[in-house]
């Protein structure tokens, strides 16, 4: 028995399923995850001292590598100051300038602990500013564990959502209802009857809870055009496009403004954090300004800030998403080309850094039905090969992967000449 898979056997003792989040139990894969005692720059270390390239990155907010040394020494210096305070400070100001100056849409800011709370609080406001209580969500964009966000499409066009959990209250789904992704006539259609009803539509600007599934040209703008005509806020869901994709964000890859925003991950550098903000107007309605109340005995802790705002300059510097993306790139390319020599079906996905990896014969992967019609099965013996070779894919099928500035040359050859003996094998 591996020392991960002795650990694994002890946390299900008193962890539900051996973990604090479900998909790291390997449930969708199949077999033991793997339980990380260090990581560095590209690489996760396991409890057995096997080494992994990690194209998962903590879910995301690694983009700069693991332990990366200006980031670790702006948490060091801060932690000879205290843990946290309940009360202002001057690194928060900071914080949310450069926010507001990296994503123009964002006039004002609030910080919270988790995307979770940022996408919660963003609809919440979103509400009590427009005094409109139904939501608009997406098949296949997760947002987040709260409860008007746990919501599956309802059965036909126009019906309303139903709970994906139970301890949701049908009640509660009964005001969020599920659209199509990347299907902008049916928004439309929607809009045209509850359209007054309607406070916000949320939205993944690329879909990275269901693999990885860009928007099509037209669906994002649409989206703004439909807002704007029935008084309806759009609130983007960047907790992972947010600093990755583009340093602006979707919205800035794509030219497409949101009135409220969402973040998470990378905002914190690996710290517990999320954010949300956007047009003035509307935040000024957050207490203690406004009527909608939000509140966090963690929200802006210090070291989290250090940790976010040392990540948010160091990425600032010119071309480094560039870089990121072309890596992203090259690494796509050789996993396309040893795939096609092997005749496994396959196709990918990319915007910037973020990726999607589909055993599919599809043309092209554009829809909730794209990714559920892709083999998931194929993708799990991949992904156990690739695993036994030293390079860790998200253990799904359904989850968007991340690439970091410590990926090199090294770790490229490395993946692609795993992923050829991995293709051969399938
Ligand atoms: N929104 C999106 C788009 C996400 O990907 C996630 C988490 N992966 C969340 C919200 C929730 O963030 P958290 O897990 O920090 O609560």
């Amino acid at each position: 028995m591996s020392r991960s898979e002795d650990l694994f056997a002890s946390a299900q003792k008193h962890i539900p399923g051996g973990v604090n989040s479900p998909v790291r139990a390997f449930r969708s894969v199949g077999g033991s995850p793997l339980f990380i005692k260090h990581a560095e720059g590209a690489y996760i270390i396991d409890e057995d001292d096997r080494r992994y390239v990690d194209y998962v990155g903590s879910w995301g907010p690694m983009i700069l590598g693991h332990g990366h040394p200006e980031v670790l020494d702006s948490v060091r210096r801060q932690l000879e100051h205290g843990l946290s305070y309940g009360a202002p400070t001057a690194m928060e100001t900071e914080m949310a300038e450069l926010v507001c100056s990296l994503v123009p849409s964002m006039d004002m800011v609030r910080m919270v602990s988790s995307g979770t709370e940022a996408t919660m609080s963003a609809i919440r406001l979103a509400r009590g500013y427009t005094g409109r209580d139904t939501i608009i969500k997406f098949e296949g964009c997760y947002h987040g564990h709260s409860d008007s966000l746990l919501v599956k499409a309802g059965s036909g066009a126009l019906t309303f959502g139903v709970p994906s959990s139970p301890g949701v209250p049908a009640a509660f789904a009964q005001h969020t209802l599920t659209l199509p992704y990347n299907d902008i006539a049916a928004v439309r259609e929607t809009l045209s009857t509850v359209g007054k009803d309607v406070a916000c539509i949320i939205v993944e600007p690329v879909a990275g809870n269901m693999n990885c599934v860009p928007p099509v040209p037209g669906f994002l703008e649409g989206l703004r055009e439909v807002c704007d005509e029935y008084g309806v806020v759009l609130i983007f869901d960047e907790v992972m496009t947010g600093f990755r994709v583009a340093l602006g964000g979707a919205q800035a890859h794509f030219g497409v403004t949101p009135d409220l925003s969402t973040f998470g991950k990378i905002v914190g550098g690996g710290m517990p954090v999320g954010a949300f903000g956007g047009k003035r107007e509307i935040m000024e309605q957050i207490s203690p300004l406004g009527p909608v109340y939000q509140a966090g005995t963690l929200s802006g802790n210090p070291l989290a800030m250090a940790a976010g705002l040392t990540t948010l300059r160091l990425i600032s510097r010119p071309g480094f998403h560039d870089e990121l993306s072309e890596y992203t790139s090259r690494l796509l390319q050789g996993l396309q080309d040893r795939a096609d020599a092997a005749s496994v079906p396959f196709v990918t996905t990319q915007v910037g850094a973020m990726f999607g990896l589909y055993f599919s014969g599809a043309d092209a992967i554009q829809t909730f039905e794209d990714v559920m019609a892709s083999d998931a099965e194929r993708f799990s013996r991949f992904f156990h090969l690739m695993l036994e070779q030293g390079v860790y894919f998200a253990p799904s099928a359904y989850e968007a992967g991340f690439t970091s500035i410590a990926h090199g040359e090294a770790e490229l050859q490395l993946t692609l000449d795993a992923a050829e003996r991995a293709f051969a094998a399938l």
